[in-house]
């Protein structure tokens, strides 16, 4: 149920509902807007029912929530879009964030090289996994922990957040003392444990769309962290599965807008996963980006024939300059703000 207050409701009004929620063991989430509070209680709905809020003071009224995502529809926050505060850099509404960065960390050189140069570009944050999903158990696994070192570094020389995949509940410590934001991957987006276990720290979730994965499954696994109290979440669509063979996953563009009209959450695009290809990356990102994506999740790789993985797709830090000004050309397009000047300012 959503429990909308009346403008003029105080802040002893708001606590009172708040309290008689939790009263009967529901859990209230408050999302103030800039006109009225909005209050959604989660739980048993025959228990709130009984609880007849409508009567309480400074209650406008009562609405129940109709999607099976309660706390990521569009609806408990009146249609206005969640803006993240990342380490000081936002993202959602007019604010679009590119990140940028390996498929994996590698080596120092690597590493710090294509921070160097996508921080120069502008970018926003830097990604780059110390713990890869790999198909194969014989394929290279990361870094671990000193990938995750390698991050620390790159952070402190450019002032990049940090964006890495958490594979496993037992590496959250390490990865949270680096992470920015922590990625949950398209094979793990279905990890209930897990996204539990990041819902209930506070540092900002991007979860990726699962291969075959609908888009209510993906908002279902928002869910589960921002039921756990953690606000901070981006879903992203990476590719899924169809019957084309023609290159590695077909990205559902159409999911940026749907996405955006079900959700309030930000909504973030990678274009380097589905095709599989470099020379198909730019043209998918301007897409994205004038579809209205709130970021881009770009690889990006100082000599991409000698990556350990993904090579054919990452982008050259050679040209990433010039790419990073065709995003922001498209992502204007969509009504956003310049990330460049922000990264210039
Ligand atoms: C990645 O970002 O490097 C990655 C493995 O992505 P996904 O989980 O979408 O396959
Ligand atoms: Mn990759």
């Amino acid at each position: 149920m959503m429990i909308v207050m009346k403008q003029t409701a105080t802040e002893d009004e708001v606590r009172a509902v708040v309290e008689r929620i939790e009263s009967v063991g529901a859990r209230a989430h408050r999302s103030s807007g800039e006109e009225v509070t909005v209050i959604g209680a989660i739980g048993d709905r025959e228990h709130i029912a009984r609880l007849e809020l409508e009567g309480n003071p400074g209650v406008d009224r009562v609405v129940p929530i109709l999607k099976p995502y309660k706390l990521a529809s569009s609806q408990i926050r009146h249609d206005q879009p969640s803006v993240l505060d990342i380490a000081g850099r936002k993202i959602g509404g007019e604010h679009f964030a590119l990140i940028a960065g390996p498929c994996t960390v590698e080596s120092r050189d690597q590493l710090l090289t294509t921070a160097r140069t996508v921080h120069a570009a502008g970018a926003t944050m830097l990604r780059g996994g110390a713990y890869k999903p790999r198909t194969s158990p014989y394929a290279f696994q990361g870094l671990g922990t000193e990938g995750l070192r390698l991050l620390a570094e790159a952070k402190a020389e450019t002032g990049l957040p940090i964006v890495t995949e958490l594979m496993d509940a037992r590496d959250l410590e390490p990865v949270l003392e680096v992470a920015d934001v922590v990625q949950i991957g398209a094979r793990n987006m279905q990890n209930y444990a897990l996204l539990s276990e990041v819902g209930r720290s506070n540092t900002p979730v991007l979860i990726k769309r699962g291969l075959s994965s609908t888009l209510e499954e993906l908002l279902m696994a928002a869910e589960y962290v921002l039921k756990e109290g953690n606000p901070n979440v981006m879903l992203c669509e990476r590719g899924i599965r169809t019957f084309e063979t023609a290159y590695r996953f077909t990205l559902d563009l159409t999911a940026v807008p749907v996405l955006k009209e079900l959700s309030h959450l930000p909504v973030v695009v990678d274009p380097s996963h589905a095709p599989g290809r470099r020379s198909l990356v730019e043209p998918l990102s301007l897409a994205a980006a004038a579809a209205g994506a709130d970021g881009i999740i770009v690889e990006v790789h100082p000599q991409p024939e000698e990556a350990i993985c993904d090579g054919p797709q990452q982008l050259r830090t050679e040209g990433f300059a010039e790419y990073a000004r065709k995003v922001e050309a498209a992502a204007a397009v969509a009504g956003k703000t310049s990330f460049l000047a922000v990264a210039a300012a």
